[in-house]
């Protein structure tokens, strides 16, 4: 049958799930499909050795679904080292819905997604990314439990993004530490780039602690309202990645370490909210290693919003939140001490931490 709707010869070579680049032995792989309510989704697992696969919902129009199915795939992975280098008890996964959130999110495509969502009992756990609000979480928890990110008056923990910005302000600090003996940051010429949620919360820090800040936004109006609250600089020049500073926040977008910035970057320190900073893990983390520039891995020092969101699955208040949250200084701080010492970078240094807690806890699991 399949072979008279399919003519297999055109088909790419590679395996179509397995056989992809970004698969990882991710455990389970969920494609979702719903014609009454247009909703195509696809549920990652990669890892459940810590815990339930938790990590967010992500609507995005892909162009198509190679591209969210690689997404899926890499950012579940990459939500497995977050919480196992956070110390949580929790696995990694995520979740896309293909399409535009602006004009194909319904509340019955939202209750239908939650349904699939219930339908693995708990092994993977929702929460809020790129396209999601919390009122669509709200939805999701008419039919499921196994979702976070939830309206505070229905026990959820609030919104994560202030929390974010903390924990990336702390791994700063730790990266600050390293390589200027202090982790005082007045005067220390900071940019920030994007100024949304995570970012604003950051600038706000810094300027409440002297240093000098440079924002940059591709939103123009944003850039005016963060300047008039907290006095920052504009950036009106023509390439931010020249310009001449302490540190480099990406608060913005991925990949901004890329083949062409990185011979341009002309900062101490990067230390950011964004995910997947370094264009190519491996070649990037190390040519950052050779010029001296102290990279604070970006899933170690931006996992505040998970932190966040646990504490609606164990139940523990605000206090414990910001006491995991600022141990971000900690962990970030050994692990670039780590990487210098055992001439590795500190990404890597972070994977070894996550792999291994994830090994150990495996090695119990079979007792
Ligand atoms: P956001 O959408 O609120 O803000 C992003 C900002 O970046 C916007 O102001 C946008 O205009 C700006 N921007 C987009 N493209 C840009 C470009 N090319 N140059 C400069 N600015 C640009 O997002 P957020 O919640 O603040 O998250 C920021 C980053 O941190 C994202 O990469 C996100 O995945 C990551 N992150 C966020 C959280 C969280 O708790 N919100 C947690 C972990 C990681």
């Amino acid at each position: 049958m399949t072979s008279e709707l399919i003519n297999t010869k055109d088909l790419p070579k590679v395996d179509p799930v397995f056989g992809q680049l970004s698969f990882d032995n991710h455990e389970q792989i969920v494609f979702c499909n719903d014609k009454d309510t247009g909703l195509k989704a696809i549920i990652g697992i990669h890892n459940t050795v810590l815990g339930p696969a938790l990590g967010g919902t992500r609507m995005w129009q892909y162009d198509n679904e190679w591209e969210a199915l690689n997404d899926v795939l890499r950012l579940s992975r990459g939500m497995t080292f977050k919480s196992a280098v956070a110390g949580l008890n929790l696995g990694g996964g995520k979740a896309v819905i293909i399409g535009d959130a602006k004009t194909q999110k319904t509340p019955e495509l939202m209750k239908k997604f939650g349904e699939y969502v219930h339908s693995l009992s708990g092994k993977y756990i929702t929460a809020e990314d790129i396209g999601m609000e919390t009122s669509d979480m709200d939805l999701v928890r008419d039919v499921t439990p196994y979702v976070t990110g939830i309206s505070e008056s229905r026990g959820g923990a609030g919104n994560p993004s202030p929390i974010t910005a903390y924990g990336v302000f702390m791994g700063m600090k730790a990266a600050a530490k390293y390589k200027y003996g202090s982790d005082v940051l007045e005067d220390k010429k900071v940019i920030v780039q994007g100024i949304g949620h995570v970012g604003e919360s950051l600038v706000e820090h810094l300027t409440n602690e002297g240093a000098k800040v440079i924002i940059t936004d591709i939103n123009q109006a944003r850039l005016e309202e963060v300047k008039a609250k907290y006095g920052a600089e504009i950036y009106t020049g023509e390439n931010i990645y020249t310009l001449d500073a302490d540190i480099y926040a990406p608060c913005a977008l991925g990949a901004t370490v890329n083949d062409t910035t990185i011979n341009q970057l002309n900062v101490d320190i990067i230390a950011g909210a964004a995910n997947n900073q370094l264009a190519d893990e491996q070649v990037h983390g190390k040519i950052l290693a050779e010029k001296g520039i102290v990279y604070a891995p970006d899933f170690v020092i931006n996992a505040g919003g998970i932190i966040n969101v646990y504490a609606e699955l164990e139940g523990y208040g605000k206090t414990e939140i910001m006491r995991k949250t600022e141990n971000i200084y900690n962990t970030t701080l050994e692990i670039i001490k780590n990487a210098a010492t055992n001439g590795v970078t500190t990404h890597s240094a972070s994977l070894a931490i996550a792999k291994n807690r994830i090994d150990e806890r495996k090695k119990e699991n079979q007792k």
